[in-house]
C-alpha cells in the first residue's frame, strides 16, 4: 500500500504493539495485502492453501507430540515453547481465515451460524429436581 506522496507504507511496523481486538475480517484484509504485494495470489488458490492448512496443523501437532497430557495455562512450558506454539496456531488460523477469503465466505458470520446451529443439535438438558434426585 502506498501512502498519499507515494511511498510505500509499513503495515507491519506496529507489530510488537498490541492490538485491542482483532477481527477476522482485519487479518483477511491484511493476509490479501500480503499476498498481493508479493504477487502469490495466483498460488493462494483453495487447494493450495488448504494443503498449506494441513502442514501448519501438523507443525501444531507436534508441539504436542509425546508430551502426554498438558495441563490447561501449559504449566512448566518455557516462554519460548509458548512463543512457538502462538507461532503455528497463529499459522493455521491464518491459512483458515485466507482460505474462506478466497473461496469468498464470511469465517466469522458462518462461526457464529455453527454455533447456533450446535446449540440446536446439543440443547442444553435442564434436569428438574426428580432427576436430579436420582443421582443423590
Ligand atoms: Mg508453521
Amino acid at each position: 500500500m502506498r501512502n498519499q506522496r507515494g511511498e510505500m507504507e509499513n503495515s507491519y511496523d506496529s507489530i510488537g504493539s498490541k492490538s485491542k481486538d482483532v477481527s477476522l475480517k482485519d487479518l483477511s484484509i491484511r493476509l490479501a495485502e500480503f499476498a498481493q504485494v508479493r504477487g502469490w495470489d495466483e498460488y493462494h488458490s483453495p487447494r493450495n492453501l488448504l494443503l498449506a492448512l494441513v502442514g501448519e496443523v501438523g507443525e501444531l501437532s507436534e508441539i504436542f507430540q509425546w508430551k502426554g497430557e498438558v495441563g490447561k495455562g501449559l504449566p512448566n512450558w518455557s516462554a519460548d515453547e509458548k512463543e512457538h506454539l502462538e507461532d503455528e496456531l497463529s499459522d493455521v488460523l491464518l491459512y483458515l481465515v485466507r482460505l474462506a477469503d478466497v473461496c469468498g465466505l464470511d469465517l466469522g458470520q458462518a462461526a457464529l451460524t455453527k454455533i447456533i446451529k450446535n446449540a440446536r443439535k446439543y440443547p442444553v438438558v435442564v434436569m428438574n429436581q426428580k432427576s436430579k434426585s436420582t443421582y443423590n
